[in-house]
């Protein structure tokens, strides 16, 4: 059955009975929940596929083994979870997990940056800290090529954006 934002608020409560670090640094999100929370690479209740696109040097003839795949260069998240996600964590090194990973709980979408709320992180840390991370997750970003930056963004309807993110005001192109 689909949880909804409260349902998991509740659920995080109980395992963060108090706030954790998280900073961005050298192109990645260091995100302290992550360790006891691993719900976005686990098997997801949500019917809708969450897009990891891939960039063109990340694509490989293997990519199969290591992720559900949506097409050639696009994995995806859902019921199964991810196939990269091992008993420690993502078993992928930086390089080869999709930038996606990198981000979140920031996600590209529409054009924007949006923080994705159902992540313990997200709803435990204050929206000041976020927006300047979205800042600096922004500059990071406008170092990629126009192609890229577009592939990795998701498209997402008002609908969606309304359920499960939280606009930090930002545009990304
Ligand atoms: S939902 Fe948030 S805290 Fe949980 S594993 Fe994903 S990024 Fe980490
Ligand atoms: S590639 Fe790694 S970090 Fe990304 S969703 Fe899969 S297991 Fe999680």
């Amino acid at each position: 059955m689909q949880r909804n934002f409260h349902d998991y608020l509740a659920a995080w409560r109980e395992i963060f009975p108090r706030p954790r670090k998280i900073r961005w640094a050298e192109g990645r999100l260091f995100n302290g929940y992550c360790k006891d929370c691993r719900y976005c690479c686990g098997p997801q209740d949500d019917p809708e596929p969450f897009p990891m696109a891939l960039l063109p040097g990340q694509i490989r003839s293997d990519l199969a083994e290591d992720f559900y795949l949506l097409s050639g260069d696009t994995a995806y998240i859902g019921a199964r979870g991810c196939k990269a996600v091992g008993p420690f964590g993502c078993r992928l090194e930086q390089a080869k997990r999709p930038v996606t990973c990198s981000l979140f709980p920031l996600v590209p979408a529409n054009g924007g940056l949006y923080l994705y709320k159902i992540c313990p992180a997200a709803l435990f840390s204050p929206l000041v800290l976020w927006a300047d991370m979205g800042r600096a997750v922004a500059t990071w970003l406008a170092g990629f090529n126009a192609a890229d930056l577009t592939r990795i963004s998701l498209s997402l309807t008002e609908q969606r954006l309304a359920e499960r993110y939280i606009y930090l005001d930002i545009r990304l192109f």
